[in-house]
């Protein structure tokens, strides 16, 4: 904007705050609206600057005061404040300064038997009324009294008016104050019987806003404790549920519904979860009692605070929550300066020395080690249909896979695909077995042998209690496998369960199961040793049976129109037609008894298997359930994670679940995602494997709350709902039911004994070591891989353990079962033939934790572990006692730093719940500087970049990595997280965290699609071509690995081409979701309701001026559709050169059409 115009505006706004002259306000006020009335709302922010509102208030209590009042004066003058006053957002402060609350209302009241003038009054008392201020101090002085004068029941008169006067007092009733007072004055009643008054008579739906204008008014008043009581008790349930009904076959009046849905679940009385106690169900000892009462922390709950006058915020501070964002960046140059400090004694760092074996190079070990590597590949050959016992590039890197394209779906086909990738590395036979037993004698890698012999040896009745669940009844295969007689002996087995190894020989006869890297003899000899809180003594089918990805991935699910508001309703129902509900509990881990034989008709749940959680089940209808998760060991919170089971379903029935105590505010369930089942019969079948699958899904926050008497529960604490709905694949099956891709330390483990067994024991150096036993007394395995030396030449032994170091971890938190898939392939690609991974074995030596948390995976934790500690909040003081898995990873990580050899690159895998894709938080001053706005001269710090250099490669091989993503920002709130500390205090300058979501994609090759496990573990892999690259960008290389890789990434240049093509619109933004699809707010604070939309008022000012132009109220009845086309006709006309050439028009009619123009549609 120009000086001069700047100035002009200036002399144009004291002049109409000083003259008395009434045709120099008039001309002012015209070119002000000229002015207004083109461009787009920057045209009034500008005028905002430059004191607009403060003149307009003032020339407007100089025209309030003129006997009888002015209209032409006071019309366009009212006209202007509502639009700068509805966009000044110190208006409220302006309007106090001023007094003009008093004068608009005085006014007001004057005007009532005017009803043009009336309306305009009204639009500036609303504009007025929505800061909090303001608009308490019009209530004190009777502004609800005054609108309830004009307020009428359904009428065609008028109805202008009476929509303003609605909407302003919507507006008034956002002040809890007012809302109190309306409730005591009985206005609550009034709105009611008005809504349902408009309701009935307004059968042709003309009124939809002013029906909308009442359920906003009874929408705030019920944000008060006092205003939902009475709510209650004036029968608002019924009447509101009633009157829905009557809309929901018009999609016209979603606004009503949507309003009226949010008040229902709003004033549904709240109640406690139906749980004893909100503490997990399950708790454990901690070692030296060093936290009897974990504490209550809450950091991403939502806690309800109505009830007491809080201070209601004031809109000034919109942007509020981008500087708390902001306000957690570190700032402090000291603190984000890498400062190796150690958080114990130094001599304490000798115990990790025997965690480096690769770097005691004495001839004689390694030696040893292909001895006994000999033994190994011997065994390995023994294996039965083996072809190959060295491992397959698992998900080649080589072939992007291009089945994903193909988008031909069939959820439960068969499987046509699994060309590539078929490498069988058993399958079991009972004769098999008997010779697998055999080797299993010989088994001589020293831990993993100790390990799973050791828990045998001192529990021995322990081991032979483990079961697999029972199967489904009327399996077609299950008669040829039991005779009567089997079954008689299993019947008569003291347990009542099927003995394991019998089902488990019958079964895996039958299994076709050529499912690579899983054996199901191997899950079962982990799955005994694990420790447990609830001492399992069962397996679930899946992680034993194994799974298989399906040969498409699925795209995200589409968001069926108004599901949450059906459900909203269906809840709702509960309440006001209770005749179908049944209410009655049918798994309860509190109550035991009522787990026991369901009733007919009714489903069997189960959970108490590893990652298993559910705690109750309670049947509401016939086809539906409410579901309550456990909370994480130790603590009254974190759920998130579930995994259960679920029997005795019918064909072809839409079944119901609401898992009621989730937690976060919002969820990919809302976005997309579908939960992941598993069919027992599927599997039986030869599709053993997890899919995506549920519909009507989503997730809003219910009238659960954590009640007092549910102790220790944070008080007042609200819940979320996850709805689903499920077609089981068969009858009577048994079926899985999981958050996501269940990923068991019995897996884990498992999976590390099949990769010890078949890689190529000349090529691949692999150590499997014990970090630590975590306190519940399992096993915390640290794995070494790298190439063996090439010979024992001096020189070859040197570059062997000269290798620079990449430390991998993943699972800290046990909910992330993503995370483990992306780390399986990692593990698979770093052992596997192919060449590209022998070279990378050549470049580093690798360190890994594949699982951090193993007891809260064991335990079905989310995100905790034994000691209801967050792991990755504990890495600035970890605790030996109570955090051994992380005292001890990070001891060996400064252990290495204290023999110079600090990893070149850190990385912990995590799973991101809410963000879709793969991306990398990494660590930069300079960047959290700026970002921080800080006014630190960031030149004077140097910083490296090249933390940017692996997320930049990523984001050109691995499909699912999206480079937009990634931050490298250091938060406060993350200063004891496994990045930031290993960044800061080991100085790793390439620290990260890879976040998988646990949805789908938004950018390149999987675009729209959720993500598979094979996705997920080809996320590994790459990571793994990425490190590669990275060796070669930026260390300096020996000519030999040099030539290797570029015979190699020739390959890969190709690839990487292709991916960028694919990826080529990959720039857009990469924001968090937005809140949500439809409103699932229903928070007393609430103001999304849309009414913040400046066009709203801007075309309701608009319409009321084209009925000013000749046009009777009553003929207005499109009112609140779209600008009726006479109105547009009118615009048009006036728009024309003739009416344009004039000078300035004077008339309030045609400056209405000016200030009308800007917000016509287009
Ligand atoms: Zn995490």
């Amino acid at each position: 904007m120009a000086e001069q115009e700047a100035s002009g505006l200036q002399v144009l706004l004291s002049t109409l705050q000083s003259s008395h002259d009434k045709d120099v306000i008039l001309n002012i006020l015209s070119v002000l609206t000229d002015l207004l009335s083109l461009g787009t709302g920057r045209r009034i922010h500008y005028v905002i600057s430059k004191g607009g509102s403060e003149a307009l208030l003032q020339a407007l209590t100089a025209a309030a005061h003129t006997e009888p009042p002015d209209h032409s004066t006071l019309l366009p003058l009212l006209r202007l404040l509502a639009r700068v006053g509805q966009r000044d957002r110190k208006f409220g402060l302006k309007v106090q300064k001023a007094e003009a609350t008093d004068i608009i209302l005085s006014l007001a009241r004057r005007s009532l038997g005017y009803h043009l003038l009336l309306t305009h009054c009204l639009w500036v008392l609303r504009v007025c009324a929505s800061n909090v201020t303001s608009g308490a101090t019009l209530g004190v002085n009777g502004a609800m009294e005054l609108l309830f004068k004009v307020i009428t029941p359904y009428s065609k008169r008028h109805v202008r008016t009476v929509r303003a006067a609605i909407e302003a007092l919507a507006a008034l009733l956002k002040s809890k104050s007012n809302s109190r007072r309306a409730v005591t004055r009985g206005y609550l009643d009034g709105l009611l019987r008005l809504y349902q008054d408009w309701h009935h008579n307004d059968v042709s739906n003309n009124y939809i806003y002013i029906r909308r204008g009442l359920l906003l008014c009874l929408k705030h008043i019920t944000n008060v404790q006092l205003g939902r009581e009475t709510f209650l008790g004036c029968r608002g349930m019924d009447i509101l549920f009633t009157t829905v009904q009557d809309c929901l076959s018009c999609k016209n009046l979603d606004p009503i519904i949507t309003i009226a849905t949010q008040i229902l679940r709003k004033c549904y009385p709240k109640e406690p979860l139906p749980v004893p106690t909100a503490r997990s169900f399950y708790c454990f000892p901690l070692p030296g009692n060093a936290k009897a009462e974990s504490p209550c922390e809450g950091s991403e709950g939502d806690y309800e605070s109505d009830g007491d006058e809080e201070a209601e915020k004031n809109l000034d501070n919109e942007d509020a929550e981008s500087k708390e964002e902001d306000y957690d960046l570190e700032t402090d140059v000291n603190k984000l300066r890498s400062r190796p400090v150690l958080d114990r004694p130094e001599g304490e760092l000798g115990q990790y020395e025997a965690m480096c074996p690769e770097l005691a190079h004495n001839f004689q070990e390694i030696e040893s080690e292909s001895e006994k590597e000999k033994t190994l590949e011997d065994r390995t050959e023994s294996l039965p249909s083996a072809p190959s016992h060295f491992i397959p590039s698992a998900v080649s890197v080589k072939h992007p896979n291009c089945r994903w394209r193909n988008q031909s779906l069939t959820e439960m086909g068969p499987d046509p695909g699994q060309k590539d990738f078929q490498v069988p590395l058993q399958s079991w036979t009972k004769e098999e077995e008997s010779r697998w037993d055999q080797t299993d004698e010989k088994r001589d890698i020293a831990e993993t042998a100790r390990d799973a012999d050791s828990c045998e040896e001192e529990d021995p009745a322990r081991s032979h209690m483990l079961t697999l669940r029972p199967l489904p009844k009327d399996a077609a295969w299950y008669k040829k496998v039991f005779c009567s007689e089997c079954e008689a002996a299993i019947n008569s087995y003291p347990g009542g369960r099927l003995e394991s190894s019998d089902t488990v020989t019958n079964l895996l006869e039958k299994h076709q199961g050529d499912i690579p890297f899983h054996s199901p003899l191997f899950y079962i000899t982990r799955a005994k040793c694990v420790k447990s809180i609830p001492n399992y003594k069962d397996l679930a089918f899946p992680d034993f049976w194994g799974h298989q990805p399906p040969p498409f991935s699925k795209p995200m699910l589409e968001r069926k129109y108004g599901v949450q508001r059906d459900k909203v309703l269906d809840d709702v129902r509960r309440l006001i037609q209770p005749d179908d509900v049944i209410g009655r509990t049918v798994f309860d881990l509190d109550e035991p008894s009522h787990s026991s034989p369901a009733a007919p008709g009714c489903l069997t749940f189960f959970s108490k298997f590893e990652s298993g959680n559910l705690r109750k089940a309670i049947q509401v209808r016939e086809f539906e359930y409410d579901l309550i998760m456990n909370a994480d060991v130790n603590s009254n919170q974190h759920h998130q994670w579930f995994y259960f089971e679920v029997r005795d379903m019918k064909l072809a029935v839409p079944y119901r679940f609401n898992i009621i105590n989730c937690e976060k505010l919002n969820s990919q369930f809302n976005y997309g995602m579908q939960l992941v089942m598993y069919s027992v019969k599927e599997a039986l079948q030869g599709r053993p494997r997890w899919l995506r699958a549920g519909h009507d899904i989503c997730y809003y926050k219910n009238h659960y709350h954590c009640g007092a008497a549910a102790g220790g529960g944070v008080r007042g604490k609200c819940y979320y709902t996850l709805t689903f709905s499920i077609k089981f694949p068969h009858k009577d099956d048994v079926c899985y039911l999981a958050y996501h891709y269940p990923y068991t330390y019995s897996t884990m483990m498992s999976h590390l004994d099949i990769l010890e067994q078949n890689r190529n024991p000349k090529k691949v150096y692999w150590r499997q070591q014990t970090l630590c036993q975590t306190l519940g007394g399992n096993p915390c395995p640290l794995l070494t891989i790298t190439a063996m030396p090439d010979s024992k030449k001096r020189d070859d032994l040197e570059q062997f353990c000269n290798r620079p170091y990449v430390f991998l971890m993943a699972r800290v938190h046990p909910g992330e079962s993503n995370a483990s898939w992306v780390m399986k392939g990692t593990l698979e690609f770093l052992v596997s033939s192919d060449p590209i991974a022998d070279l990378l074995r050549k470049c580093f030596i690798f360190k890994i934790i594949p699982m951090l948390n193993p007891d809260g995976v064991i335990n079905g934790n989310h995100r905790c572990s034994l000691s209801g500690d967050d792991l990755n909040r504990q890495w600035l003081t970890p605790s030996s006692q109570l955090h051994p898995t992380i005292y001890h990873a990070k001891g060996l990580l400064c252990y290495l730093r204290s023999i110079g050899r600090a990893p070149l690159v850190f990385c912990d895998y995590h799973g991101h719940s809410q963000k879709k894709n793969v991306f990398l938080y990494g660590c930069s001053i300079k960047e959290t500087l700026w970002q921080a706005g800080c006014t630190v001269d960031t030149a004077v710090i140097t910083e490296d970049v090249g933390y940017r250099t692996l997320p930049k490669i990523l984001d050109k091989v691995a499909p699912a990595f999206v480079m937009n993503s990634c931050s490298f920002l250091v938060e406060k709130s993350r200063e004891s997280t496994a990045r930031v500390v290993v960044w800061k205090e080991v100085g790793v300058l390439r620290s990260y965290t890879m976040e998988s979501t646990y949805c789908g994609c938004t950018h390149g090759l999987y675009k729209g699609l959720q993500l598979g496990t094979q996705e997920l573990e080809e996320m590994g892999s790459k990571f793994c071509l990425g490190l590669l690259i990275l060796h070669l960008k930026s260390l300096p290389c020996s000519k030999e690995v040099m030539a290797q890789a570029a015979l190699l990434l020739d390959l890969e240049e190709e690839i990487t081409d292709r991916t960028q093509r694919s990826c080529s619109n990959s720039c857009l933004e990469t924001d968090d979701e937005p809140p949500c699809v439809e409103e699932l707010d229903y928070d007393t604070d609430s103001c999304s309701d849309g009414e913040g939309d400046f066009s709203e008022l801007d075309q309701e000012i608009q319409e009321c001026l084209s009925w000013v132009e000749g046009q009777t109220e009553d003929e207005g009845a499109t009112m609140g559709q779209t600008c009726s086309s006479k109105a547009l006709r009118g615009l048009y006309m006036s728009s024309q050169p003739g009416s344009k050439s004039t000078a300035l028009p004077l008339s309030p009619t045609a400056l209405g059409v000016y200030s009308g123009f800007e917000s016509s549609p287009a």
